[in-house]
């Protein structure tokens, strides 16, 4: 009997884990012939089908990528690793994860691998979901607001986030919206119109007067930084402050604390303080057998504070899982622990930096780039590239 698979998300995490489960020396071409005749496992994929590749949102503000570049179907990728797809939303995983509840259906599996990214705590600030918009939760968000941009010849636009910091790592989108403030900026002074519009950064989890490699890149744009603060509710036309006085903003882009899918609130998976999916340091569910999740649905245990949400870490702990899911369907134990690393080209379209922290002190590409260089954004480019020509053509 073949082992059954199922993989709940289409996102980095459960593209990444397919890549490893499935990593083979042969030709993709001959892997999929192979794959048709035998294959010892019979995967299951369940979510939307499109998969969007989020670090290039920011450069809508330029308008050098768009939703169509940055999106793909993935049905053909799956077609042709012999993968079902079923398109559809997780609601529930019942029976210790061996049953996992579908809006189209119930499915069995044997190993069950989570990868449904985050959700977003919107209710946390009233009036985010009406007056806000955000690079986290699409293209077709940050669509919207290059529309109202478009329509502004001047004013007040606030940039800003918050993190969940309760299950002790960066669960926010940090890194991407200073990379959109600086890149609004650019493109304002593009249009000739800078001088008429003033630029805010807002958060309350950064310190009054911070200081350091960011801050500055900031200050030189011109960037009013308002640390440490936050509004008690987002309004039409502005926010609330604490006081209760009105603060007057003609647009926001806002990333709210990350947390873990909503759906696993009624589910039999174990939950963080934080919201997220509880795992450990191999990725498997606390107090479940074969049940793995990766990426930004997942917690991590005793995770370094500086670790955040990214494809990146997203890779090395679906690395892991797909390994160990391997091990225990071959009745071994999940052997195989991820480290954890912090690494993300900033791309300010005059201006680049590599941001870089490792827990075993490890350089990204054995230091063969620079820190900060404007060919680092030919270096992230080049990721993307290679990415989703992998995911169309191979
Ligand atoms: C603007 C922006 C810029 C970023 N920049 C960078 C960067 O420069 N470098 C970097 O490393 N990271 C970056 N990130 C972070 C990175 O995109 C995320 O960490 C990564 O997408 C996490 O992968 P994931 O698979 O966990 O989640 P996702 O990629 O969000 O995928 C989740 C998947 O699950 C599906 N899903 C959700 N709920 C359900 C359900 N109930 N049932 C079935 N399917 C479901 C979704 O449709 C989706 O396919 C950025 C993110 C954003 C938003």
């Amino acid at each position: 009997m073949k082992k059954k698979v199922v993989i709940a998300g289409n996102g980095f995490a459960s593209l990444f884990f397919i890549m490893y489960f499935l990593a083979s020396p042969v030709f993709p071409f001959f892997a999929w012939f192979i794959r048709r005749i035998h294959s010892r496992y019979d995967i299951t994929v369940i979510g939307n089908g499109v998969f969007v590749y989020s670090p290039a949102i920011p450069g809508f503000l330029t308008g050098k990528r768009n939703k169509a570049g940055i999106t793909v179907d993935i049905r053909p990728f799956l077609q042709r690793r012999n993968i079902r797809f079923v398109e559809g939303q997780v609601t529930d995983v019942r029976d210790d994860g061996r049953t996992v509840i579908t809006d189209r259906g119930t499915y069995t599996n044997d190993v069950l691998f989570l990868g449904t990214g985050p959700s977003f705590r919107k209710d946390d600030i009233p009036g985010t979901e009406e007056h806000t918009y955000s690079p986290c939760y699409g293209p077709d968000d940050m669509e919207r607001f290059m529309a109202k941009l478009a329509t502004l010849d001047g004013g007040i636009v606030y940039v800003g986030f918050k993190i969940n910091k309760t299950d002790g790592f960066v669960a926010g989108r940090t890194g991407p919206m200073y990379e959109c403030v600086c890149l609004l900026d650019y493109a304002l002074r593009k249009r000739g119109v800078r001088d008429q519009f003033e630029i805010h950064f807002f958060s309350p989890n950064r310190n009054p007067g911070e200081k350091g490699v960011l801050t500055d890149r900031l200050r030189e744009r011109e960037i009013i930084l308002d640390d440490g603060y936050a509004p008690v509710e987002f309004v039409e036309g502005g926010m609330v402050n604490p006081d209760g006085t009105f603060r007057k903003a003609d647009l926001v882009l806002y990333s709210p604390e990350m947390t873990g899918p909503k759906f696993a609130k009624q589910s039999c998976l174990p939950i963080s303080v934080g919201g997220h999916l509880d795992v450990d340091r191999y990725g498997q569910a606390r107090g479940l057998h074969n049940v793995f999740a990766a990426g930004d649905c997942a917690s991590h245990e005793t995770p370094p504070p500086w670790v955040p949400h990214q494809a990146h870490m997203a890779q090395l702990r679906a690395k892991a899982a797909a390994r160990n899911t391997k091990a225990v369907l071959a009745g071994k134990g999940a052997t195989n622990r991820y480290r954890h690393e912090l690494s993300c080209i900033l791309d300010m379209e005059n201006d680049a930096l590599w941001m870089h922290v490792s827990e075993d002190g490890k350089p990204p590409f054995w230091n063969i780039f620079p820190r900060r260089s404007k060919i680092l954004i030919r270096v992230k480019g080049s990721f993307e590239r290679i990415f989703l020509f992998y995911l169309r053509h191979l």
